[in-house]
C-alpha cells in the first residue's frame, strides 16, 4: 500500500510518503522566529503558502504520482485549529484527485505508534513530551490510558515560555540544553501532584529570578534538571504500576540528550529498558502519519466522508480504541 501522510498540527506542515514500512519520503517545514512564539493564524500562513512545493518534493523523492497514491492520511487533532484546517482541506482535496480514500488519525496516537515501531518494542510506557503535551502513556485493557500529565502547559510550551521571557527565540528547548551545559543548579519548585505534573508555576519563578538577576544559564539547567526528574518520578511509578518492561520517550523534548540520560539512569535501576526514539521521529512529522493512517485502515478500513470531514482539536489519546494495537 502507497500512503501519503499530512501533518499539520501546529509548528511544522510536512507531506511524507510510505509503501507499507518503508518510508519513501518526507518533506516538511517547521515555522520558527528570532523572538517571541506561535500566533496560530500565521503559522497556518506559513503552511498555506509550502504546502504545494513540499507536496511537490514528496512526489518527486518517492518518484511517484498523486494517481498511484491508494490512502491519504492526515492529523484530525488535537492541535491548533487555523493549522489543522490547512492539513485537512488540502488532504480532501489531494483525495479527491488520487480518488484515494482519506483517514484522519490522532496526532498523539502516531507519535507512539512510529516510536514503537522505529524502536522495535512491543508494550512499552510511552513518556509523550512536546509542546503543547505532556503524558505518561502506556496501552492497558485495549485502551491508551494517560497514567500521568501536566496540570496546566506542557513541558515544551513551558521551555518556550521562558524562552520567550528570556529572548531565546522559538523553540527554545535546543538553546536551553545549550545553556544548561554552563549552568549551575538553583531551587525551583519540584511539582508531583499523585501521578500529575505542573509546570506553570516553576516558569513564573524562573521569570522572577531572571528579573533578579539569575543568569540565564543556572536557570537553564535547573529548569532541566527538575522538570526531567519530575517526570522520571512519575515514569518510574508507571512502570512499576504497569509492570512495563520497556520505556520509550517521544515527542519534541526528547531531542534532549540530559533528558534521555535520567530516563536510562532510571530504567538500568529498574531493570528495564530505555529505548531513545530517533530524532527524526521524536517531533512533529508526517511519517508518523502515514504510518498510523495504514495500521488503522489496515485494521478496519475506516475512512472519512469527503463531504463532512472534521478536524478535532481537543482530541484526546484516551478517548479511542487502540483496536490496532
Ligand atoms: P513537538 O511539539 O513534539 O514538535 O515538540 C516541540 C517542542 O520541543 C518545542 O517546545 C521545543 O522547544 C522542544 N524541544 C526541541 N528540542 C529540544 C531540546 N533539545 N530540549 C528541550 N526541548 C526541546
Ligand atoms: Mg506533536
Amino acid at each position: 500500500m502507497l500512503c501519503l501522510g499530512i501533518e499539520s498540527t501546529a509548528h511544522t506542515f510536512g507531506v511524507a510518503i510510505m509503501r507499507d514500512k518503508t518510508e519513501l519520503s518526507s518533506a516538511s517545514d517547521t515555522f520558527t522566529t528570532k523572538e517571541g512564539g506561535m500566533n496560530p493564524p500565521v503559522v497556518a500562513r506559513h503552511h498555506i503558502e509550502l504546502k504545494e512545493k513540499l507536496l511537490g518534493k514528496a512526489l518527486s523523492d518517492a518518484k511517484v504520482n498523486l494517481e498511484d497514491i491508494d490512502l491519504i492520511s492526515f492529523s484530525k487533532g488535537p492541535g491548533l485549529a487555523p493549522c489543522l484546517h490547512v492539513g485537512k482541506n488540502f488532504a480532501a482535496e489531494l483525495a479527491k484527485k488520487a480518488k484515494c480514500p482519506l483517514i484522519g488519525v490522532n496526532h498523539i496516537c502516531a507519535h507512539l505508534e512510529i516510536g514503537r515501531m522505529i524502536t522495535g518494542t512491543k508494550d512499552p510506557v510511552f513518556v509523550f513530551v512536546s509542546g503543547a503535551n505532556t503524558q505518561i502513556i502506556a496501552h492497558e485493557g485495549g485502551r491508551y490510558r494517560v497514567f500521568g500529565e501536566t496540570l496546566s502547559i506542557g513541558l515544551g510550551n513551558a521551555l518556550d515560555k521562558f524562552g520567550r521571557i528570556a529572548g531565546l527565540g522559538f523553540p527554545a528547548g535546543p538553546k536551553i540544553e545549550q545553556l544548561a551545559r554552563e549552568g549551575k543548579l538553583v531551587e525551583l519548585p519540584y511539582v508531583v501532584k499523585g501521578m500529575d505534573v505542573d509546570f506553570a508555576g516553576i516558569i513564573t519563578k524562573a521569570e522572577l529570578l531572571l528579573k533578579k538577576g539569575a543568569k540565564v544559564e543556572d536557570l537553564c539547567f535547573s529548569l532541566q534538571e527538575t522538570c526531567f526528574a519530575m517526570l522520571a518520578e512519575v515514569t518510574e511509578r508507571a512502570v512499576a504500576h504497569c509492570d512495563k518492561e520497556e520505556v520509550i520517550l517521544i515527542g519534541g523534548v526528547a531531542a534532549n540528550k540530559r533528558f534521555c540520560e535520567m530516563l536510562d539512569s532510571m530504567c538500568r535501576d529498574r531493570g528495564c529498558k530505555f529505548h531513545p526514539v530517533p530524532l527524526k521521529y521524536c517531533g512533529d512529522n508526517p511519517v508518523m502519519i502515514a504510518w498510523q493512517g495504514m495500521l488503522e485502515h489496515n485494521y478496519n478500513r475506516r475512512e472519512e466522508d469527503l463531504g463532512t470531514v472534521e478536524i478535532n482539536p481537543r482530541w484526546r489519546i484516551d478517548e479511542l480504541n487502540a483496536e490496532w494495537y
